[in-house]
């Protein structure tokens, strides 16, 4: 079987084609030009498949809340104009004639740990990526949780500061504002002299200095909270946890120090891990879904 899968960011859409055994060749990417809007983003997605010969599956994992029985964005940032209610599953299909599969990108990255991944086996997880925002996925009973209108797992948006800081999403106090990796840049570039991004931060020479070390530590607490919420009400066996930023081993030595003690006994089996699948977890997740169309 061959599976054209695609990744839909802002930024880039990034494509490969997949094997019977979930291997991912021949990728590329191409910018998305979000600008132009959700229309524009599928058609040049069409442009691809087309460019392609005997696909059996089209595989989409996109930013945005997914209906995935229907394949429809029910929900988008304005990070893609134009982007919620774009039937993307039946504007392929009834393109290409190519079978479909679409769901949202933390979804689909939890489907792909899940199956061959950091999760492999795991009954009982949850996916976070800490990034510019914080994405989630709750994945219960061996199966993603979606909720009631498909957009369950928001996990950067639970409140843990009541009054606090303004969110993106128009609310108060959000759990990314205080432990996305943006939020973590921009608390350090308060007390630096000199403009750091995230991989700076934890080079030797500024993360030894005490007043950054101070706030990275502030925002692993952040993050910490977060975390024992999502414990206290799922009960994970494991915690997925990852983003670029957290490449740095600090950042997850310390949690796992610090965590456990803030837990229940009987909470206390779960593991804090990173992904195993990296940047195509995403890609890989829904084309093992559509594999099943
Ligand atoms: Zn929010």
């Amino acid at each position: 079987m061959r599976i054209l899968c695609f990744d839909i960011g802002g930024t880039f859409i990034k494509y490969g084609l997949c094997d019977e055994n979930f291997n991912l060749l021949e990728k590329d990417k191409i910018p998305t030009l979000a600008e132009n809007g959700g229309q524009s983003i599928i058609e040049r997605v069409i442009e691809i498949i087309e460019q392609y010969d005997s696909i059996d599956r089209v595989a989409v994992s996109t930013a945005g809340q997914v209906d995935s029985e229907n394949g429809i964005v029910v929900y988008s940032t304005d990070n893609i104009p134009y982007y919620t209610g774009m039937r993307v599953k039946s504007l392929i299909e009834n393109k290409t004639g190519i079978p479909t599969f679409v769901e949202n990108d933390v979804n689909s990255a939890a489907l792909g740990e899940a199956h061959f991944g950091a999760a492999k086996g795991v009954s009982d997880f949850i996916c976070l990526t800490l990034g510019t925002g914080i994405g989630g996925a709750i994945f219960l009973n061996n199966k993603l949780y979606k909720g009631s209108a498909s957009s369950a797992g928001e996990l950067g948006h639970m409140i843990i500061h009541s009054g606090g800081k303004q969110c993106t999403c128009g609310g108060e106090g959000c759990y990314e504002c205080y432990a996305s990796a943006s939020a973590l840049i921009k608390a350090v570039n308060k007390v630096s002299p000199v403009e750091l991004n995230a991989f700076q931060i934890f080079e030797k020479e500024n993360i030894e200095k005490p007043e950054i070390r101070s706030e990275i530590d502030k925002w692993i607490d952040e993050i910490i909270v977060g975390l024992v919420n999502i414990i206290y009400i799922f009960n994970p066996s494991m915690i997925v946890l990852g983003g670029g930023i957290m490449n740095e081993d600090y950042i997850i030595e310390l949690i796992d120090r610090k965590i456990y003690t803030r837990l229940m006994d009987n909470f206390k089996n779960v593991k804090i891990v990173r992904p195993k699948l990296g940047n195509d977890a995403g890609m890989i997740g829904a084309a093992y879904e559509a594999s099943k169309l």
